[in-house]
């Protein structure tokens, strides 16, 4: 075609060619129709196999009204495994494009307890329309049979009106990652020598959240607002209006695994995805389904563990064995993957650095060190809580609950306090 392209100068009539170049374009874009044509066919094939090979398999597609391939969705056969035992908090991401035929690549991604990024399933689409999101999230739900309590994702105003329609009873956020994507082109040209700061200081205030609650980061927020002179900004503003979607004081009270925010498959530059056919892109799926899920053969609760690597060697990899006596550790010891119990370690250890104070019905966990926030800790005999919620959000017992345990000579985590991970 570069070829022809060159020479397009030539007329027919010198003889040089026998064609004009409009007639190898023309032959160009038919052969590229029927080349679509094969690869949708290949597409519905593989997934017809593999279906007939494994029942576990799921897919479905629909067609337009020349019967043509539309969408199409696929789970591969570990895929639902994964999802009924991670299904509670999951990542969709509908920021992929596969060039070759500019379709939307979407995927349905959790975290198993070993922190791993699991694939739950993903989808080609021929449009990002509220009508083909319906579709989708309706097609997931059925498929995937049983709905998550939290989905992260782009800010997409269709995909937000399909999950409501679909699962209005779940708890939909926004991905911090792809809101700070943009900032960039948002706010480079009106801070000019200032964007790095403001970044600072918004990540400063993002990661400071957790600890605040939501009154106090909205007392902070017009602060930095001031600070940057970004009163006319509308993507600042914006912003602040969607709040709720993506600052964690909003969002404590909901379950979002440890590990989903870190989620980030490609770079930012590879997001279009550059596939020249449809069998090489399930070959990257596959390679994908494998990349995610490399560790899955620890993914048992019970942590039997398969394979050449033993647990011992896992704990020296990951620092984690016993260094205290007590029961409270010891079951969690045995409970927890050595990923889970790492992060359960890091909170228990923490407890000789904090002052219990009883007051009246209720109690206060007070930082050794001043000007630091206090969590209160409520104990029923029944239940447990703690304001910094932690548990709730990220399915793992904090310090604070910890500390109650050992002041009420609990030593025995009660089965409802059981890590979700
Ligand atoms: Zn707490």
């Amino acid at each position: 075609m570069r070829f022809l392209t060159a020479n397009r100068e030539i007329p027919k009539d010198d003889g040089a060619l026998p064609f004009f170049h409009r007639d190898v374009r023309n032959l160009y874009v038919k052969m590229k129709i029927m080349h679509a044509m094969n690869d949708a066919m290949e597409l519905l094939q593989y997934c017809k196999v593999a279906k007939d090979e494994n029942t576990k398999v799921q897919f479905t597609y629909t067609l337009n009204d020349e019967r043509k391939l539309e969408n199409v969705f696929w789970s591969p056969s570990p895929c639902i495994n994964w999802y009924k035992k991670y299904v509670e908090a999951i990542v969709v991401d509908i920021t992929y494009r596969v060039n070759t035929y500019n379709m939307p690549f979407v995927i349905f991604v959790g975290v198993n307890n070993h922190g791993k990024m699991v694939l739950f399933g993903c989808a080609l689409l021929r449009n990002k329309t509220c009508k083909t999101f319906l579709w989708l999230m309706k097609t997931f739900l059925i498929l995937m049979k049983k709905p998550p309590k939290t989905i992260l994702m782009d800010q997409d105003p269709w995909m937000a009106e399909a999950i409501l329609k679909e699962l209005p009873l779940i708890k939909h956020a926004f991905y911090i990652w792809h809101i700070t994507s943009k900032f960039s082109g948002w706010f480079t040209a009106i801070l000019r020598n200032k964007y790095s700061s403001w970044c600072a200081n918004f990540y400063k205030l993002y990661k400071l959240a957790p600890v605040y609650t939501y009154e106090e980061f909205e007392d902070q927020w017009p602060q930095v607002i001031i600070k940057y002179n970004l009163h006319e900004s509308k993507h600042a503003n914006g912003l602040f209006q969607i709040r709720h979607f993506w600052v964690p004081s909003y969002l404590r009270g909901y379950f979002f695994v440890q590990g989903l925010g870190n989620f980030n498959l490609f770079s930012k530059s590879s997001r279009g995805l550059l596939v020249p056919s449809v069998s090489s892109y399930l070959l990257s799926v596959s390679q994908l389904t494998k990349d995610l899920n490399c560790d899955v053969v620890f993914s048992s609760k019970k942590v039997t563990f398969m394979g050449s690597i033993s647990r011992k060697k896992i704990e020296i990899k990951q620092g984690s064995s016993l260094r205290t006596l007590s029961p409270l550790e010891k079951q969690s010891y045995d409970i927890l993957t050595p990923y889970s119990f790492k992060m359960f370690q890091d909170e228990f250890g923490r407890v000789t650095q904090y002052v219990l104070i009883e007051d009246n019905c209720e109690v206060l966990m007070q930082y050794y060190k001043e000007n630091s926030q206090n969590q209160k800790v409520l104990w029923d005999v029944e239940t447990i809580t703690c304001s910094c919620k932690h548990f709730e959000f990220w399915g793992m017992l904090c310090r604070d609950i910890l500390i109650m345990f050992l002041h009420k000579d609990c030593y025995i985590i009660p089965s409802i306090y059981s890590p979700l991970r």
